[in-house]
C-alpha cells in the first residue's frame, strides 16, 4: 500500500472519523478546521442501523456507551399536554438505542485521534485555494502559508466551502424542504420526562421536548412554510437576537408548556436555527477533491442519518483509499458507486411523510393521534421494529485492510 498524504477540511464527525481510519493503517493525514477550536455545540444525534456496526470496528463502543443519552421512547402528547401514544426506542423509531450529543461524540473522535503520530489538527485555518497538478494538489491556507497533499476531502458540513469549488457553475445542490428548526436548552424541571416528546399545534407547527442531563432539557420548535423562502433565508442571516424575537413570535400562541420554553430563550447559551435542507448532487469528487459527510450528502436531522451516514462514508472512503492507494480516481469512483445506494435510501422523505409530520389544523392533529393510538393498539409499530435491522437492502462493505487485527 502506497502512504498517502491527506488533507481534510473540516473536524465535526466526519474528518475526524475519516483521520482515525487512515492513520490507523498509515497515511498521514492533516485536519484543518475553521473554528479556533473543536466545535462541540449542537444538540442531541443519533447513531443507527450500520453506523453501530461502524463504531464497534473502530473499538468505540464503550467510550460512547458511557456518553449515551438514555431516552424510554417517544411520546405524543395533545393540546392539554396529555400523553396520548408511547413509542419505545429502535432503529426505525424517533429515538434509538444510541443517542448521543453530538459534542461528545465529536470529543471521542477528536480525542482518538489527536495524539496518532500520522495525525495533525489545525484550528483556526481554512483552505482559501488550490491547485491541481498531475501528482499532487497545492493548498494555500488562509495564513498564506502552503502545502501539497495527494487528496484533499472536503468534510465541512452542510454549507461546505469545498463543495462549491467542485460543482459545475449554476448546480442546484440542495433539496429544501421548507422545514425551519430553532433549539435551545433550558433548565430541567421534575416534569421534564426522558422520553422524546413531540407536540404538534395548527399552523404547520411542533415542538420538540428531550432531556439530556439534570441540568438541562432541549427544546426545538419547528415549522413548515414552503411560501416565503426568501424571508426565512433573510432570517437565517439575521443577528440571533433578531432570530430569537421571530420564533417567539412564531410560537407564542403554541399552547402546552411553550411560554416556559419561549422564556428559556432569554439565558440560553445554546442557541441555534437554521433551515433544514439535503445536500443532493451527483459530484463527490473532481480529481484530487473528494467530499465527506454532509458536505457530500447531509440527508438533514429530519432522518436521523445524518452521522450514521458520515461515519459509514469515512470507513468506505478510507477503505477505497487504502485498497487502490496508487489508482485515485479509481478509489474515488467506488467509494461513490459504493456509498450512493445508502445515500439514496437516507435521504428518502416524501412530501407525504412531510405533510404528515406538518398537520395545519387541530382536526389534523387530532386525527393523527388517532390513527396513531390505533397503529398501536394493533402493535404494528413494534412488529414493525422488531424487523428494522433487517430493513436496509444496503449491506456493508467489509475492508480487512483497515481492521485492527490484520494490521497488528
Ligand atoms: C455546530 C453544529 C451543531 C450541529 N447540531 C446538530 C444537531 O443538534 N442535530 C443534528 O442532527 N445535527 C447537528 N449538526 C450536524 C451533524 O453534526 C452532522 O449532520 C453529522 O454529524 C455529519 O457530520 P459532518 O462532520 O459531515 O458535518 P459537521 O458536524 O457539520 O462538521 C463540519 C465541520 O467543518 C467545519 N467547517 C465548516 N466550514 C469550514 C471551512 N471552510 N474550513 C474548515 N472547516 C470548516 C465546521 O466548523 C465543523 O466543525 C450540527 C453541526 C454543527 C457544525
Amino acid at each position: 500500500m502506497k502512504s498517502l498524504k491527506v488533507l481534510i477540511s473540516g473536524a465535526g464527525c466526519a474528518g475526524p472519523a475519516l483521520a482515525f481510519w487512515l492513520a490507523r493503517v498509515g497515511h498521514r493525514v492533516t485536519v484543518v478546521e475553521r473554528n479556533t477550536s473543536l466545535r462541540t455545540s449542537g444538540a442531541q444525534i443519533d447513531i443507527r442501523n450500520q453506523g453501530v456496526e461502524i463504531i464497534k470496528r473502530m473499538d468505540l463502543l464503550e467510550k460512547i456507551r458511557e456518553k449515551l443519552v438514555y431516552e424510554k421512547g417517544a411520546q405524543f402528547i395533545n393540546s392539554a399536554g396529555e400523553v396520548t401514544v408511547t413509542l419505545g426506542t429502535g432503529n426505525q423509531a424517533a429515538t434509538s438505542e444510541y443517542e448521543i450529543m453530538r459534542g461528545d461524540l465529536v470529543n471521542i473522535l477528536y480525542n482518538e485521534t489527536k495524539d496518532h503520530d500520522n495525525v495533525k489538527y489545525i484550528f483556526g485555518e481554512t483552505v482559501e485555494r488550490y491547485d491541481e497538478k498531475d501528482d499532487k494538489v497545492v493548498v494555500q491556507f488562509s495564513d498564506g502559508s502552503h502545502d501539497s497533499f495527494d487528496l484533499l476531502v472536503g468534510a465541512d458540513g452542510q454549507g461546505s466551502h469545498i463543495r462549491s469549488t467542485i460543482l459545475p457553475p449554476g448546480s442546484n445542490e440542495y433539496r429544501k424542504l421548507g422545514v425551519y428548526i430553532a433549539y435551545w436548552f433550558i433548565p430541567h424541571i421534575e416534569t421534564d420526562t426522558n422520553y422524546f416528546t413531540f407536540y404538534s399545534c395548527p399552523g404547520r407547527r411542533s415542538i420538540l421536548r428531550r432531556w439530556h442531563e439534570h441540568s438541562d432539557t432541549q427544546v426545538y420548535c419547528v415549522f413548515k412554510d414552503t411560501c416565503n423562502p426568501d424571508k426565512f433565508d433573510e432570517l437565517m442571516k439575521a443577528p440571533v437576537e433578531t432570530q430569537k424575537k421571530f420564533w417567539v413570535e412564531k410560537f407564542h400562541d403554541a399552547g402546552w408548556e411553550t411560554s416556559r420554553f419561549l422564556a428559556g430563550l432569554d439565558n440560553t447559551t445554546n442557541f441555534y436555527c437554521q433551515e433544514i435542507v439535503q445536500v443532493t448532487t451527483d459530484t463527490w469528487s473532481r480529481g484530487r477533491v473528494v467530499l465527506l459527510g454532509d458536505a457530500a450528502h447531509c440527508p438533514s436531522p429530519m432522518t436521523g442519518l445524518g452521522t450514521t451516514s458520515s461515519l459509514i462514508g469515512a470507513y468506505v472512503l478510507a477503505g477505497e483509499l487504502t485498497q487502490n492507494s496508487d489508482d485515485l480516481p479509481l478509489a474515488l469512483k467506488r467509494y461513490d458507486e459504493t456509498l450512493r445506494p445508502l445515500v439514496n435510501e437516507a435521504q428518502e422523505i416524501s412530501s407525504f411523510n412531510l405533510r404528515l409530520m406538518f398537520p395545519q389544523s387541530q382536526w389534523a392533529i387530532n386525527a393523527r393521534l388517532a390513527a396513531l393510538r390505533f397503529l398501536c393498539w394493533l402493535g404494528i409499530p413494534s412488529f414493525l421494529e422488531r424487523f428494522a435491522n433487517d430493513t436496509s437492502p444496503w449491506k456493508m462493505p467489509h475492508y480487512p485492510a483497515l481492521d485492527k487485527d490484520e494490521k497488528s
